[in-house]
């Protein structure tokens, strides 16, 4: 019999108790660490997807992984192909907090464990999942979990080391996958060898792919995530997400001469550290004459950081010859971006000939300089959302988000995608205190739980429109097991 959907908020306070329990406690040194540190493909990591999978069984669900360890919980449907999928990540930064990323892990649990006990219906299967490696502190790169599903991750990638555990990503990957190397014709040995063989790499990736998550087979990825920011929490009310901002992350290496930082006077120097120290202002100046008062709630203002300033082989008594710069610029805003990065050019060379320095500009991935925002506007999930909030009296239905979210690859795969972002305290992330309080995760899982069923009900029965067609079996070419 169906009962009425109802989440569960104890079962919510009891799984972010929970996750804080999967973080590392102390660094290489020995000293303990702060906050929670559940790093890409850690250990601790492996036992939240474990503990995600123990709940996935419990519930009774299919829960298979994939062979980037992401961990997946399936009901079915009415038998068609489609599904709906819900999630976030399971990895945090060093010393992050314990609520970027699981409490969407957590929304899909609770709205797993309300259909259940309600042994609700669907058209479409619904499918909670786990990525693995969202941030991109661990490899240099973000959604290593989510690319891997989407076919996204290259041999480039694959080959990348990890900045705190010893080992590539694929590296990481052959250990998650030993037991199967064998059915693709590869052996232990083989892999390991690849650490330093592009194209072996590559031939082990294009097997690992061969089981992948079928995106056509998705009507929908939805996404609940801390805000981030302060916003939210003074208006005391969740918001659906319009748009992910893109970025261009660069660096810029000033060259100048190394001289006596006492003997040598002013004017014969040829200074890095002030070329460096100008840049930066220079750039903050640039970023501000492009933004107006009014880009501000939108996002399509331009934020600019220089995350890190280093003196390269400097020294106390040394002018410093060799400095580095990275900057981290965001927009919503595409064209601002690509309009920044042109500016920023001949501002930095100007500056360099000036000063009498030569200058490199490096981008971070220099194939595609610009990482381009995303539109999270497909129509059918914007009103769904817009109806969900509306009838809670939010003021603000959308607003853009500044960080990149595994759900930003979903809408660049074109599947029709929609996140949630919810209250933290003061706005902060990505350090011990990050914090959002129960009432505010639920109500998360509630609107979820919400658009998840409305958005099943406008399934179509043809499985067109809103829905791609897809293979009608489930939403893997085949069924990876163990972990
Ligand atoms: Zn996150």
């Amino acid at each position: 019999m169906v009962q009425p959907l109802q989440i569960n908020r104890q079962y919510i306070s009891d799984l972010i108790g929970k996750f804080s329990d999967f973080s590392r406690k102390k660094d290489d040194s020995g000293n303990a660490l702060r906050g929670t540190t559940r790093l890409a493909y850690s250990d601790e990591e492996k036992a939240a997807a474990c503990f995600l999978r123990n709940e996935f069984k419990r519930m009774g669900l299919y829960s298979p992984r994939d062979f980037a360890g992401n961990m997946y919980g399936i009901r079915k449907g009415d038998g068609r192909p489609s599904a709906i999928l819900t999630g976030s990540h399971l990895d945090t930064v060093w010393e992050g907090g314990n609520y970027d990323g699981a409490v969407g892990v957590v929304c899909a649990l609770a709205v797993m464990d309300s259909l259940q006990r309600s042994n609700a219906k669907t058209k479409n299967a619904i499918a909670a999942v786990g990525w693995r490696g969202e941030e991109s502190v661990s490899f240099g790169f973000p959604y290593v979990g989510a690319s891997a599903a989407l076919d996204f991750i290259d041999t480039e990638k694959l080959l990348r080391e990890h900045k705190f555990i010893s080992g590539t990503l694929l590296s990481r990957l052959t250990r998650l996958n030993k037991n199967r190397l064998g059915d693709f014709g590869f052996s232990y040995d083989e892999i390991y060898n690849a650490q330093s063989n592009e194209q072996l790499a590559g031939k082990f990736l294009k097997a690992l792919q061969s089981m992948q998550l079928l995106v056509q087979n998705l009507s929908a990825y939805l996404e609940v995530h801390i805000e981030q920011g302060p916003v939210l929490e003074k208006e005391g009310m969740l918001s659906a997400v319009s748009a992910i901002s893109g970025n261009y992350r660069f660096t810029v290496n000033f060259l100048g001469e190394a001289d006596h930082s006492g003997a040598m006077p002013m004017n014969y120097r040829m200074d890095a550290g002030f070329a460096a120290a100008e840049l930066a202002l220079e750039f903050e100046r640039l970023a501000a004459s492009m933004n107006s008062p009014d880009d501000h709630q939108k996002l399509r203002e331009l934020r600019i950081s220089p995350v890190e300033m280093k003196t390269v082989q400097g020294g106390p008594t040394t002018v410093a010859w060799n400095m580095q710069v990275s900057f981290d610029v965001r927009s919503c805003e595409n064209e601002k971006l690509a309009a920044f990065r042109q500016k920023a050019a001949g501002i930095a060379d100007a500056i360099a000939a000036r000063r009498g320095v030569s200058i490199k500009i490096s981008p971070k991935t220099p194939n595609s300089p610009i990482e381009e925002s995303v539109s999270l506007g497909h129509p059918l999930i914007s009103s769904i959302q817009e109806e969900v909030l509306s009838a809670r009296g939010a003021s603000r239905i959308f607003m853009p988000s500044g960080a990149g979210h595994d759900a930003k690859l979903f809408a660049k795969a074109g599947v029709p995608t929609g996140m949630y972002f919810i209250p933290c305290k003061d706005g902060r992330s990505h350090r011990p205190d990050e914090f959002s309080s129960t009432d505010d995760i639920l109500v998360g899982a509630e609107v979820l739980q919400e658009t998840i069923m409305k958005l099943d009900e406008c399934t179509p029965r043809n499985g067109s429109d809103a829905i791609s067609a897809g293979k009608p079996s489930c939403i893997f070419k085949s069924v990876p097991e163990g972990i």
